[in-house]
């Protein structure tokens, strides 16, 4: 998987899959200030309660979440592969 701006469309994106018994927890740190030049390259459908972002910043990545009534959060800055594999692990609902 690389990361690119190819797939998704603007406002529907795919659904997240419902969690599984065994999934891994997340672990989701306050938002900090977007850095510049932040690109988000994959999302969820913003239909649901909770939208996931995948962004790409200063050549790393990371998770975003947001919820109804929920502040917005976010993973650890990490490698690009790393948040590709992290990325599917949620949206397959094996990680939250
Ligand atoms: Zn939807």
């Amino acid at each position: 998987m690389t990361l690119s701006a190819t797939d998704g469309s603007a406002g529907h994106g795919p659904h997240v899959l419902e969690p599984q018994p065994d999934c891994v927890q997340v672990q989701w740190q306050a938002a900090t200030q977007a850095e510049d030049r932040r690109r988000v390259l994959r999302w969820t459908c913003e239909c649901r309660p909770m939208v996931y972002y995948l962004v790409t910043a200063g050549g790393q990545g990371y998770i975003e979440r947001t919820g109804p009534g929920a502040a917005t959060v976010q993973t650890a800055r990490m490698r690009h592969v790393q948040v590709a594999d992290l990325w599917e692990l949620i949206w397959l609902g094996r990680a939250r």
